[in-house]
């Protein structure tokens, strides 16, 4: 039986990118994010064990939790149980210690994070779907998913075994949609098969909708000038049917508020917008790039630092935009600058392949990224 979330506001606040200060979060700002998010009406917060090393559950206890009555907000985070897990008993440990870095007494939304390829072994082997459900049952747990990176068949597979889940959350935007990398459409079009709500995950690509070419932008403008480009994205996930929330990883104080702008009074894509949409995914399919969405799971195993999503960062803007001097500034910029390795360090291990959930062949693009901004 399908869960009824209708009255969750279709704008989550996804906090993997939150402000940073140096190495800590910037609390103050984050606080005002905040104020503004739940001012406008919205009520869903996400974060995850992992994120940020556990700094953004912590954030969440300053900037949320120690200021706001526990029902005025939504919280969900996820346990990571095939994270360098060595036993069940340091798998269900991270469900406390997300309990207690967040103060939150109980999650609205619990995922185990990011199901998939080997990554699924460790839920079944640690009996983590067992004792979720039994924290569920009483009461630390409201609604009971997953998030999930692969593909359909698998998604059907997994939803077969555990009708109990509740919702599940899936990478959906509109560039990525018929991409048979990432199965977008087939992978939603399964969630819904099996009666299930779904929470969309990185609607603007990693930030890689935020931006288009030229040619581009100007269709959405010809549309609604006034619109920015990633409203198109957030948008057009959050006018599917069967949506709970639409996720948007916001970094500063100008990202909350243009979405802000246009999701406080949410209105579903019109026909003409629609079509333009259209347009904007033909012509985004014609232009070969990178499907990296920066989420850096590859770089905690990395042996070399090798700067990989600030890499295929550099690729990508050549290729969207052809300026070899900017994308180059770019590579030097997310590699030295930032104290990472550069692609042509890389001594092909495979690790960051086991667990991309985009299923980039990584060692062969840092090659070709060698290739171009080494050569
Ligand atoms: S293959 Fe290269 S980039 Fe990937 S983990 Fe190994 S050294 Fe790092
Ligand atoms: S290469 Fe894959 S794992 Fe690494 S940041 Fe990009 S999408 Fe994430």
């Amino acid at each position: 039986m399908e869960k009824q979330y209708g009255n969750i506001p279709k704008l989550g606040f996804g906090l993997m990118r939150l402000p940073m200060n140096g190495g800590d979060v910037d609390i103050d700002q984050t606080k005002q994010m905040v104020d503004m998010f739940l001012e406008a009406g919205f009520t869903y917060f996400d974060t995850a064990y992992g994120y940020l090393e556990g700094k953004s559950e912590a954030a969440v206890k300053e900037a949320l939790v120690n200021r706001y009555p526990r029902d005025r907000f939504l919280l969900a985070t996820k346990l990571p149980a095939w994270d360098g897990v060595k036993d069940a008993e340091e798998a269900k440990a991270m469900f406390e210690t997300s309990l207690e870095r967040t103060g939150a007494g109980y999650f609205d939304f619990y995922l185990l994070h990011n199901l998939g390829e080997h990554r699924t072994q460790a839920f079944d082997d640690f009996g983590i779907w067992e004792f979720l459900a039994e924290k569920k049952a009483q009461g630390l747990i409201r609604n009971l998913g997953f998030s999930f990176h692969d593909k359909a068949d698998l998604l059907d597979e997994i939803l077969t075994a555990h009708p109990e889940m509740d919702f599940v959350q899936l990478q959906i935007n509109y560039a990525d949609w018929d991409n048979p990398t990432i199965e977008s459409r087939l992978c939603y079009e399964t969630a819904r098969k099996h009666g299930k709500e779904i929470i969309i995950m990185e609607p603007v690509k990693g930030g890689n909708l935020a931006v288009l070419p030229e040619k581009l932008e100007d269709i959405f403008k010809a549309v609604n000038p006034d619109a920015s480009v990633s409203s198109w994205a957030i948008r057009y996930a959050a006018s599917l049917e069967g949506i709970i929330t639409v996720l948007s990883g916001m970094s500063d104080i100008s990202q909350m508020k243009d979405n802000l702008s246009y999701m406080k009074e949410f209105k579903p894509l019109s026909e003409e917008e629609r079509e333009a949409v259209q347009k904007v995914q033909k012509a985004l399919s014609k232009i070969p790039t990178v499907p990296c969405t920066a989420c850096a799971y590859c770089m905690k195993g990395c042996p070399e630092n090798i700067a990989i999503y600030g890499t295929f960062q550099a690729v990508n803007m050549l290729n969207i935009y052809g300026n070899m001097e900017s994308a180059s500034g770019s590579y030097t910029w997310n590699t030295e600058g930032h104290g990472w390795n550069k692609a042509s360090e890389c001594i092909e291990c495979g690790k960051c392949e086991e667990v991309c959930p985009q299923h980039i062949h990584i060692r062969e693009e840092l090659k070709k990224a060698a290739g171009i901004f080494e050569a």
